[in-house]
């Protein structure tokens, strides 16, 4: 069932998403060679809760982190802990809020120092996934108009589409209906109406598309270990179009 949003209830939501942001612009800081994935969750907790918010991670379905913070080849649900980033690596960097409720969940991806120029272009390309599915909507389109624009920019430049996890409803939950695939044809899915609130997160892999997961039971791989970026926001639908709520322009993200 698909539940639609009042205007306050997006005004809940739209604080939680504030306090993504603010995680994002301080995580990002610390982005270097030599620091642990564990003291990025750290600073995302504390500035969470220093928000007065609550993480929506921690404890979700056993999940023992506030962010999923998933290295080179994870490509979503990677563990922090001990792992030291290092030179060359990239980080996908996934963290969701609940405040008054109401949640919001949104991703980056991140060069650790410099990275190669097909990684730069993977990275941004989840973003620009995501806004080339933005680009796509239309008063009273549907989710596969989006979806097919997004699957199109991706394999437009030589990448390949997740197919296993995919985008959702945000609300009261985490995870609502429905399901926003990142591939699928134009005309096809549910009506995007006012008062829809869709968490979007294009996933992106450099080479096959392939997904497992680890013996933790939780951390999502590409089978052929070849690295992939992911990109996420939450956006709500009105009747005067849409707006991301856990964006800042400029991005910290790329
Ligand atoms: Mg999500």
């Amino acid at each position: 069932m698909i539940s639609l949003k009042s205007k306050r209830e997006i005004q809940l939501m739209r604080q939680a998403a504030d306090v993504l942001k603010l995680v994002f612009q301080e995580v990002h800081k610390h982005i270097r060679p030599g620091i642990a994935t564990d003291e990025l969750d750290q600073f995302a907790e504390k500035v969470i809760r220093d928000a007065g918010a609550e993480p929506a991670f921690k404890g979700y379905r056993g999940f023992p982190k506030t962010a999923c913070i998933s290295v080179n080849e994870e490509v979503v649900h990677g563990i922090p802990g001990n792992r030291i980033l290092k030179e060359g690596d990239i980080i996908s960097f996934d963290i969701g809020a609940r405040v008054q409720g109401y949640y919001a969940d949104a991703a980056r991806t991140w060069p650790v120092g410099t990275v190669t120029k097909d990684e730069m272009l993977l990275i941004k390309t989840a973003k620009d996934a995501l806004d080339a599915g933005l680009a796509a909507y239309k008063p009273g389109c549907r989710i596969g108009d989006l979806a097919e624009a997004i699957q199109k920019l991706i394999e437009s430049r030589g990448f390949q589409v997740v197919r296993e996890y995919v985008g959702h409803g945000i609300g009261r939950a985490i995870h609502e209906d429905p399901q926003v695939p990142n591939y699928g044809k134009a005309g096809q899915g549910a009506r995007i109406q006012p008062g829809m609130v869709l968490a979007i997160e294009p996933m992106v892999t450099q080479g096959n598309c392939a997904v497992e997961i680890l013996q933790d039971g939780w951390t999502v791989v590409t089978k052929d270990r070849k690295p992939a970026s992911h990109y996420e926001d939450d956006i709500a639908f009105s009747e005067e179009g849409f707006v991301i709520l856990t964006r800042d322009e400029p991005d910290v993200s790329v």
